[in-house]
């Protein structure tokens, strides 16, 4: 499979088991991390972060700051490629999951590698009772990946994020397929969200008009999420976003593991 350079985080053991000579970039000296967004804010979680997207996203906020996809390095302007077999990355999530029992499939674009995908989590499932959280931009669903999933983290994409997609037939937002993935986390007691990013006004109108041509969500499952790669950029929109939230009804998202740990790959 084809990982990004931070690819499976943050760990201190080799697939074997023994010590890696570094600490990871959470700067702690035992493997795990906090899942910064959505519902599971909060929850020990490992990561495993794939490396290509079919997207290509770049932000303009209010105040004409542009923010590129927060993981560029992974997604369009992939740096530092990790290779490894799925056997090697199953070990690995083994050896550092003593009390983790959460596992974040995010990228790029998960679904890119749905085949892997779905051979690890099986692997793993075989193993232990993980839970998985697919983060995806909902514009590819794949059914067999969806049965291992059991929260369906799905970000759609909306014109602010100026957002170009390198499948000419893969359209930037997909209302099919978003309604794909709440149905079939509906028939299947699986959960799912909806985050949105906050950039400007017309990102809530937006917002709004997908949502009415949507069926089977709640307001719980919307989440709004100010633009923002660093803790200063991400202050200059919370106050929107919080507004935006109170009067829709939906959830304000943080980026909990920016506050924590700042601007850093690999936490
Ligand atoms: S879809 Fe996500 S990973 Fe891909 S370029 Fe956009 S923000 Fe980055």
């Amino acid at each position: 499979m084809l990982l990004a350079k931070d690819g499976i985080f943050p760990i201190t053991k080799d697939k074997n088991g023994n010590p890696l000579p570094l600490l990871p970039a959470s700067g702690l000296p035992f493997a795990g991390t906090i899942q910064g967004e959505g519902k599971l804010c909060g929850i020990p979680s490992l990561f495993v972060r794939v490396a290509g997207c079919n997207l290509h996203c770049c932000w303009q906020s209010v105040d004409g700051k542009t923010a590129p996809c927060d993981t560029t390095y992974a997604a369009y302007q992939i740096e530092q490629t990790l290779s490894l077999p799925i056997e090697d990355i199953c070990a690995i999530l083994l050896q550092n999951s003593d009390t983790i029992r959460h596992i974040v499939l995010t990228g790029g674009e998960p679904l890119l590698q749905a085949k892997e995908l779905t051979t690890l989590c099986q692997l793993l499932k075989k193993n232990r009772n993980f839970h998985f959280t697919l983060e995806t931009n909902a514009t590819l669903f794949n059914r067999e990946l969806a049965e291992c999933i059991d929260l369906f983290s799905l970000s759609p994409k909306l014109s602010s994020s100026h957002t170009t997609s390198f499948r000419p037939s893969v359209p930037r937002l997909n209302p099919v397929c978003i309604q794909y993935y709440i149905q079939y986390a509906r028939q299947c007691q699986k959960d799912f969200q909806l985050k949105f990013v906050y950039a400007c006004e017309e990102d809530i109108t937006e917002i709004r008009e997908l949502l009415s041509g949507l069926q089977g969500w709640q307001n719980e499952d919307i989440l709004l999420m100010p633009l923002g790669g660093t803790p200063e950029m991400m202050r200059t929109n919370a106050q929107k976003t919080l507004e935006y939230c109170l009067r829709n009804g939906w959830r304000y998202c943080d980026r909990l593991h920016i506050s924590l740990f700042g601007d850093r790959i690999g936490v």
